[in-house]
């Protein structure tokens, strides 16, 4: 190779007089270049005259091709203890500077944004998009919640010593190589060889608005999807979890559901970014039933990990509620959900002992379990109902078309159980059966449904957690 077929090269892709280009590269993947490294740089600079810049990344990822950019006469280097460019060219200035003022390394006011902003390009010579820098701007800009803050202490152009934070800096990571294929087809980018390399061009304000759209409908856009990445698995979570925030309501998971040990469970939890239980199982066993030594060991298992209960699931009513109230306190639950037939007795034990109480619905139809409830509420108006849409199929009913509405549930409903069934009582997943799941989801959201939906409550979920997860949230995302 020489000068002037690598110029030829450039041209073909796209790069002319005037150009502004950020060069990410590996001089090795050109093959035998007559004269070294410099010629390289020559070559650019023939294309680009005098009036273009030429940017390189100076921090990490050096090379030769980086040096002979830092050497030229005048070159500067941006101001900033991370993600800092080196530049060459009348607009070298106007793009680095006050770079380390900026709020985040690579975003609004870094030379990566500014060169999308002038029109400038990206070139990836014999590296792939692993490298491409300004994918982080993307994250930036996007305001990932996976992404972190760091804090630096280093000297600004003036000497003086100053400590600055940059947010949403990137984390550990990233499948930035997926994105070849949307770039290449959306016509953001070209690729040529040039000698041994292939030579990627980018148009950088194109590569932002693809990305930027893709990136807002789909936040994971530069995750991988290795469940055996525990950065991304991690990454992931952190999205997950910022969908929930956004929701009025509270999800919670059955313990039986999440796992089969606390640990176990944690661990399920973490990965789903899901951080509250209700318990009902543990290893097999209902909790309720567990000694007082042993649920209150679970439960602090649980908060260490800033896990919270958000209540104990009893399958019948306990026959002594002040023992029961008792084993709670010791364990620091406050709030038990238990079936609604013939509660009355033990909803006053329990409520006297200072316990929130939420009443389900188990073999009774909408109309029964409205009538008893009133009768409770009327001695008792702060007891919630947990709206069990599976015993309502259980019972024969429709629980979205007929008994929401005929029990009049939606004035009392504390909690929705988040579980599907067919007619014949069989476990099916989220708005795969006759639960209506989905549409009551969605009646509760149009009025801020503040009280908790619990994944897999009451029923046993065809699945693990991770797939109740995600059809959920694709429930959500699909309403
Ligand atoms: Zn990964």
């Amino acid at each position: 190779m020489n000068r002037k077929e690598i110029a030829e090269g450039l041209k073909a892709l796209g790069l002319k007089n005037g150009s502004i280009v950020l060069l990410h590269s590996s001089f090795l993947s050109l093959g035998k270049v007559e004269n070294g490294p410099g010629e390289v740089i020559k070559a650019f600079l023939d294309v680009i005259g005098r009036k273009g810049t030429i940017l390189v990344p100076a921090f990490g990822q050096l090379g030769v091709l980086v040096d002979e950019v830092k050497r030229l006469p005048g070159a500067i280097v941006s101001s900033c203890p991370v993600g800092c460019v080196a530049a060459y060219g009348p607009a070298a200035k106007e793009l680095c500077k006050d770079h380390w003022k900026a709020e985040t390394a690579h975003g609004k006011d870094t030379p990566y944004t500014r060169l999308a902003e002038k029109g400038g390009f990206i070139c990836l010579l014999g590296v792939d998009q692993d490298r491409n820098t300004s994918l982080h701007s993307i994250e930036a800009l996007l305001e990932l919640p996976y992404l972190r803050t760091v804090t630096k202490t280093f000297k600004n152009p003036n000497g003086k010593e100053v400590t600055q934070s940059y947010k949403f800096y990137p984390g550990p990571h990233r499948d930035f190589i997926g994105l070849d294929r949307l770039l290449l087809d959306s016509g953001a980018m070209k690729i040529r060889r040039i000698g041994n390399a292939q030579v990627r061009m980018i148009e950088s304000a194109h590569m932002f608005d693809v990305l930027l759209a893709a990136g807002r409908d789909c936040p994971d856009l530069v995750l991988c999807n290795n469940p055996e990445c525990a950065d991304c698995v991690r990454q992931h979570a952190a999205i997950y979890a910022d969908e929930m925030e956004r929701e009025a309501f509270q999800l919670t998971v059955s313990s039986r559901l999440a796992g089969r040990y606390i640990p176990e469970m944690i661990e399920n939890l973490k990965r789903q970014g899901i951080r509250r239980i209700e318990l009902d199982y543990l290893q097999g066993k209902i909790c309720a039933s567990l000694p007082a030594e042993k649920l209150a060991a679970a439960v602090r298992e649980l908060k260490a990990d800033n896990i919270e209960v958000t209540g104990i699931r009893l399958p019948v009513i306990p026959d002594e509620p002040e023992k029961l109230a008792e084993k709670l306190r010791q364990a620091e639950i406050g709030r038990v959900v238990m079936p609604l037939a013939g509660s009355a007795k033990a909803v006053k034990v329990l409520k006297k002992a200072g316990l929130t109480v939420s009443l389900y619905n188990a073999a009774q139809t909408a109309k029964g379990a409205a009538l008893e409830f009133a009768g409770i509420r009327k001695k008792d108006p702060d007891t919630l109902f947990t709206f069990d849409a599976a015993n309502f199929v259980k019972a024969g009913e429709m629980p979205f078309l007929y008994s929401y509405r005929v029990g009049r549930f939606g004035k009392v409903v504390g909690q929705l159980d988040v579980a599907d069934c067919t007619w014949d009582g069989a476990p099916a997943a989220l708005a795969c059966g006759n639960a209506e799941i989905k549409e009551l989801v969605s009646i509760l959201r149009c009025r801020n449904f503040s009280g908790y939906c619990c994944l897999g409550g009451g029923s046993v979920y065809p699945g693990d957690l991770n797939e109740a997860a995600e059809n959920f949230r694709i429930l959500l995302k699909n309403m």
